[in-house]
C-alpha cells in the first residue's frame, strides 16, 4: 500500500490520528498522498469505510478520487462535492428538521428571476436578466443577503451591472418568490444545511455518528460557507486531513480564501504539517516555466509558494505559436493535435484549455474539419448523461422484446443489434456536421457503440441482455467505457486533472488576464490560472494567441504579460528561459467553412434567427459570453449540479 509513495507522502498516508495539512505545489501527488492515507487507514481498521467523507471542488475530481479509492481496495469510502454531500444530508434530514419532502430544486433560475423583475415592474431584456441571475448567484454564494448587496459590491472592487439598490430589490423578490413556489436553488443547498446543522443539535449529532473522518482536497479553495459546514461536520472532533497548494487558488470569486489552509497550524496546533516539492507529474521544461510564472506572483499565496522538482527526464521544450487570427489559431493547434496523435498520443490524453467556455466553438469547429474526436465534458460521469440513460432505456427495452421486436434480427451479431436500437433512437454511424453538444452526444453513443464490439469480441456469444446486464454492473462501479475524444475545458475545470499534452489557447491580454480582472489581487489571480493551466501538462506543453479576433482584422491584441520574461523575444526573456527554447513560431491557418445547418450548441437545436445564430445558441438556452463572472459562477455551478441528481442519502 506504501509503495509507490515518497518518505514524505509516506508520512501523509502513515498520519492517521489527528489534525493533518499537506502544503504541496501542483504534480506533488497531493490527492494521491490522501487517496493511499483512506485506503491505508481502510485497511489497518482505523477508518472504516463508511465513516470517512472525502470531499472536493468538482464532479471531475470526486469522479477521478471514487477511481482511485477503488482501485486501492477502498471502494466503500464516500467521495463527494461539498454539494452534493449536503444535499444527500438536506434530502435525508428534511422531514425531522422541517417536515415533508425537501423543496423541488429549481432547475430554471434565470425564468424565476424574470417573474421576479415583473412583479418589481422591472423591464429587463434577456443579457439583463442573464446578468442579475449572476448578481445573485453572486451575493448567495458569498452568503449576502438581499439588504447587503449594494455594500458587498462596493467592497468587492468590481462594477454591478446595474443599480445596485435595484438588484438588491430583485434579489429580495426572488427569493421570496421561491418561498411562494416552495423551490430551492443550487445555492441554498449549502446554507440551508448549514442552518439545519446549527440548528437542531440532534441531527448534527447523527450526521457526526455516521461520518468521523474529513479528508479535503483542493482546500485552498474553500468558501467561507464550506468551511461553516466542515467545522459543523467535524464538531469538536479533529480528525481532518486538508491538502492543498496556496498558489492555485482559483475560486475566491466566492469568498474563497488559501487563509484556511495556510493558517490551519494555528487553529490546529498539534497538527501533522507534511511539504510535498517533488513534482512526479510534469517533465522538467514545464516545471521551469511554472516556477518562473510563480517568480513574478505576488500576494499572500505568493509568500508561500513552493518552487516545484521535476523528477521526471527531460521533454520537449514548450512550444510557443503566434496566430494572425482566432481560426487561423485553432486550425493551427487542430493541426498540431492531428500530429500528437499520428506519432502515437491517444486522443484522451491531450486537452486544449482556455479562460472561458465561449473560447470552445472555434476550436470544436477546427477539430471537427480535422477530423480529430473530442469531448466537452472530460471526466464526467459517462452513465449519467442524459443520452447515455436514455441509450440504456432504449437497450433494455430491445432486449426485453428479444426476437419479437421487428427492429432487431435475432442472426446479427451484437454491435449491429446496438447500432439499430441507437438509430432508432436518432444516432448516425458518422459523426453530426455540426459541434458543440450534439457533437458531445454523439461521442458518448459512439463509446457506447464502441464498447458493445470491445464486449462482443471479447463473449462472441453474448445476447442483447447480457450487454445490458454489463452496461448495468459497469454503471453501478462507474466503470466508464473511455470516450476517446481531445478533451475542450476551461481552465477553471482543469483544476486537479493532467493530460499528456496540453494546449493553452487564447493567451492575449484581455483573455489573461481577462479584462474585468482590474485589482492587483484580482490579476494574481488570473497568473494563478494560468499556473494551474501550465502545470496539467505531463509532456507536451503549447501556449499560442492571436493577434487579431476574426481574418483580416487589426492585429491589435499582445500576448499575455505573464509570460514576459519567460517566452522567446520577450523583454527581459533569458532571466527563467530554458535552455533550448526555440522562439515563438509564427503560425498560419486557412480560411474556416462552416458546414451544414447552425445549431444551438446547447441544445443542438437548428436555428434560423439571425441574431441566435450569430450566437450559436437559442434563446431559451442560457447564453455563454464572456462577461465572465456570470460566466465562471455558471460553470462552477452546472458542474457541481450535475451530481444532484443522486437518490437519497
Ligand atoms: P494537483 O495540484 O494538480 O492537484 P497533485 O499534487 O494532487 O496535483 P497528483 O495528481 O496526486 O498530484 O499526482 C500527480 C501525478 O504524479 C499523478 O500522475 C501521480 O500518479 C504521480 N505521482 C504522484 N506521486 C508519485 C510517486 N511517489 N511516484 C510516482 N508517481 C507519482
Ligand atoms: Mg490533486
Amino acid at each position: 500500500m506504501l509503495e509507490g509513495l515518497d518518505p514524505e507522502q509516506r508520512e501523509v498516508a502513515t498520519a492517521l490520528h489527528g489534525p493533518v495539512c499537506v502544503l504541496a505545489g501542483a504534480g506533488t501527488g497531493k490527492t494521491r498522498a490522501i487517496t493511499h492515507r483512506i485506503a491505508y487507514g481502510v485497511r489497518a481498521g482505523i477508518l472504516p469505510p463508511a465513516s470517512v467523507l472525502a470531499v472536493t471542488f468538482t464532479n471531475r475530481a470526486a469522479g477521478e478520487m471514487r477511481g482511485r479509492l477503488r482501485l486501492l481496495g477502498a471502494g466503500g469510502v464516500q467521495a463527494r462535492t461539498f454539494h452534493s454531500a449536503a444535499l444527500r444530508q438536506l434530502q435525508y434530514f428534511w422531514p425531522k428538521a422541517v417536515g415533508g419532502e425537501l423543496p423541488r430544486l429549481l432547475e430554471r433560475k434565470i425564468q424565476l428571476v424574470a417573474e421576479s423583475a415583473a412583479r418589481c415592474r422591472v423591464r429587463l431584456d434577456r443579457n439583463e436578466l442573464r446578468d442579475v441571475t449572476g448578481e445573485i448567484e453572486w451575493a448567495k454564494v458569498t452568503q449576502t443577503v438581499p439588504a447587503d448587496y449594494p455594500a458587498a459590491v462596493a467592497k468587492s472592487h468590481r462594477d454591478a451591472p446595474r443599480d445596485t439598490a435595484e438588484i438588491s430589490q430583485l434579489y429580495g423578490a426572488y427569493e421570496q418568490l421561491k418561498r411562494d413556489r416552495s423551490v430551492i436553488d443550487f445555492e441554498d443547498v449549502l446554507l440551508l444545511t448549514v442552518g439545519v446543522l446549527q440548528d437542531r443539535h440532534d441531527i448534527a449529532d447523527q450526521v457526526r455518528r455516521q461520518y468521523q473522518h474529513f479528508v479535503v482536497d483542493e482546500y485552498q479553495d474553500v468558501s467561507p460557507l464550506q468551511q461553516r459546514l466542515l467545522e459543523l461536520w467535524l464538531g469538536d472532533r479533529d480528525s481532518l486531513c486538508v491538502v492543498g497548494d496556496a498558489s492555485q487558488t482559483i475560486y475566491s470569486f466566492t469568498g474563497a480564501t488559501p487563509d484556511h489552509l495556510l493558517n490551519f497550524r494555528t487553529r490546529h496546533p498539534d497538527a501533522t504539517v507534511v511539504k510535498l516539492v517533488r513534482d512526479y507529474r510534469s517533465t522538467p521544461q514545464v516545471v521551469h516555466l511554472a516556477n518562473g510564472l510563480l517568480d513574478q506572483a505576488r500576494g499572500r499565496a505568493a509568500e508561500h509558494r513552493l518552487e516545484l522538482i521535476s523528477q521526471r527526464d527531460p521533454g520537449p521544450e514548450p512550444v510557443y505559436s503566434e496566430y494572425a487570427d482566432e481560426p487561423a489559431e485553432a486550425e493551427g493547434t487542430a493541426r498540431r493535435i492531428r500530429e500528437l496523435i499520428e506519432a502515437g498520443v491517444p486522443a484522451g490524453e491531450i486537452a486544449v484549455l482556455y479562460r472561458v467556455n465561449a473560447q470552445s466553438e472555434v476550436y470544436e469547429q477546427a477539430l471537427a474539419d480535422a477530423g480529430v474526436p473530442y469531448q466537452l465534458r472530460g471526466a464526467e460521469r459517462f452513465f449519467e448523461r442524459q443520452e447515455v440513460r436514455e441509450a440504456g432505456v432504449a437497450l433494455r427495452g430491445a432486449a426485453r422484446a428479444g426476437s419479437n421486436d421487428s427492429l432487431l434480427d435475432d442472426a446479427e451479431d451484437l454491435p449491429a443489434q446496438v447500432r439499430a436500437v441507437l438509430s432508432a433512437k436518432g444516432w448516425t454511424a458518422e459523426p453530426p456536421a455540426g459541434s458543440g453538444a450534439v457533437r458531445d452526444r454523439w461521442e458518448s453513443l459512439a463509446a457506447l457503440v464502441r464498447l458493445a464490439e470491445d464486449f462482443a469480441r471479447a463473449r462472441p456469444e453474448a445476447s442483447l441482455a447480457d450487454l445490458v446486464a454489463e452496461l448495468d454492473e459497469r454503471a453501478a462501479a462507474q466503470h466508464a467505457p473511455t470516450v476517446q475524444g481531445v478533451t475542450l475545458a476551461s481552465l477553471h475545470s482543469a483544476k486537479g486533472l493532467e493530460w499528456d499534452a496540453v494546449f493553452l489557447v487564447g493567451l492575449t491580454e484581455g483573455m489573461m488576464p481577462i479584462t474585468y480582472a482590474k485589482t492587483d489581487e484580482q490579476v494574481e489571480e488570473e497568473r494563478r490560472l494560468m499556473y494551474v493551466g501550465v502545470t496539467r501538462a505531463r509532456l507536451h506543453l503549447s501556449l499560442s494567441w492571436a493577434l487579431s479576433r476574426s481574418p483580416g482584422g487589426r492585429a491589435s491584441r499582445r500576448p499575455t504579460r505573464f509570460m514576459n520574461g519567460l517566452r522567446p523575444g520577450s523583454t527581459a526573456f533569458g532571466a527563467r528561459s530554458a535552455g533550448g527554447a526555440g522562439g515563438v513560431e509564427r503560425g498560419s491557418g486557412g480560411r474556416r467553412r462552416r458546414r451544414g445547418p447552425v445549431l444551438c450548441r446547447v441544445c443542438g437545436k437548428t436555428l434560423t434567427d439571425a441574431g441566435e445564430m450569430k450566437l450559436m445558441r437559442c434563446e431559451d438556452c442560457p447564453s455563454d459570453m464572456d462577461e465572465a463572472l456570470y460566466e465562471r459562477l455558471r460553470e462552477w455551478r452546472s458542474d457541481q449540479a450535475r451530481e444532484l441528481g443522486q437518490p437519497a442519502y
